[in-house]
């Protein structure tokens, strides 16, 4: 598979899409992204259904047009947050211990920018994606830290099926209902893939094999149009690249694959070797406001692009940096590297300028894009 046809045109692949979770890139706008070389973006539904809300972005135009993005955008369920907030691992100040939890309806959670806790169900995570207008969607899914104990991983991949199925249902009846909320001559019929969205289920089952295997063969039993492979990737270990790679051989390998929050460029390389051709990660962009800088060590296109050596990292605050006359660097066709001696990127981090998060960000995405861009010529 070389392009992924999506609402917005074809995707090339493999592809890395920039987590614009609140619907913005920090720091970055549309034509800034489109200087990097990125092709699509993910959006984080529960996110927006907090804040604006998906009515107002709705009554915009959809998140195209309210972001001014002409390109394909995937939008996540918000189940991955969703629960890192009921686990307080990133958020759990905001949550009313009473106030979160899941059953087999859905989620109770607090959305974040809301008063009061509100129900995420499958069906309702499916419908807010739909009027998002996103090209991709991802199904509602379960998602238990690591090292939860194997009964809540059990759990977590019933769920998961179970509202993958309602998902897929809600999915095809919202295709049926058309755009406009039905068609006069009757229920038309499923439109083909590239004139209506993707609807992509999520593996789950943590370390297990068995769990993996088992999910994802109910997944495919139900039949989607892409898989995510799920969990918590930021902790990019030996065990996740070896359960990424079991997980796609289990799967056809025609079917897209989505390496969900994937990861170094190490891993994003490993999982490309494995069958993935979709990834997102916070890495570049959050590591670019915090002064963290991605290096090719040499031109990727003639790299073996082998563990890590063919890249470095760099924290542009440090001293080292306060008089170096070379570029971040040298070679790179960013805006950053192009323009300006290093030392001009450490005294905007040094004043806090907000221009230091754009031109790192730039960097750090023209860094994967270029990656992805050499992978997509050895396919
Ligand atoms: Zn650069």
């Amino acid at each position: 598979v070389t392009s992924l046809a999506t609402t917005h045109g074809p995707l090339p692949l493999p592809a890395f899409l920039p987590d614009a979770t609140r619907a913005v890139v920090k720091a970055l706008d549309a034509d800034d992204l489109v200087a990097c070389g990125v092709e699509a973006l993910m959006v984080n539904a529960l996110h927006l259904a907090g804040s604006p809300g998906v009515s107002r972005i709705e009554a915009l135009g959809g998140a195209h047009a309210f972001m001014g993005w002409r390109g394909p955008i995937a939008s996540d369920s918000g189940g991955f947050q969703a629960f890192s907030m009921i686990g307080g691992k990133a958020m759990g100040a905001a949550v009313a211990p009473d106030a979160a939890g899941v059953s087999d309806e859905g989620l109770r959670l607090k959305v974040p920018g809301r008063a009061r806790s509100e129900w995420l169900t499958p069906e309702r995570s499916l419908r807010q994606q739909m009027r998002l207008g996103a090209d991709i969607l991802f199904c509602l899914d379960q998602c238990p830290p690591p090292r939860a104990p194997a009964s809540v991983q059990r759990e977590a991949v019933r769920r998961t099926v179970a509202w993958a199925e309602r998902c897929r249902r809600e999915f095809a009846a919202a295709l049926e209902e058309g755009p406009a909320g039905g068609s006069p001559g009757g229920p038309a019929a499923t439109p083909p893939v590239g004139v209506r969205p993707l609807l992509f289920a999520v593996v789950q089952g943590g370390d297990d094999p068995d769990l993996r295997r088992e999910c994802t063969e109910r997944l495919l039993a139900l039949g989607f149009d892409g898989y995510g492979f799920g969990g918590w990737p930021v902790d990019d270990s030996g065990t996740l690249i070896e359960m990424v790679s079991r997980v796609a051989q289990w799967l056809p390998p025609e079917a897209p694959k989505h390496g969900l929050g994937i990861g170094k460029p190490e891993t994003l390389v490993e999982a490309w070797h494995a069958g993935y051709r979709l990834f997102d990660c916070v890495i570049p962009t959050r590591d670019g406001r915090h002064g963290r800088l991605y290096r090719h060590r040499e031109d990727p296109a003639a790299s073996p692009l082998q563990g890590r050596a063919f890249y470095d990292e760099i924290g542009i605050t440090h001293a080292r940096y306060e008089r170096a006359r070379e570029p971040v660097e040298p070679g790179c066709p960013c805006p950053l590297c192009r323009n300006y001696p290093a030392a001009y990127l450490h005294h905007l981090f040094e004043i806090r300028d907000p221009s230091a998060a754009r031109l790192a960000t730039m960097h750090n995405l023209v860094f994967y894009t270029r990656l992805i861009r050499v992978l997509r010529e050895r396919a």
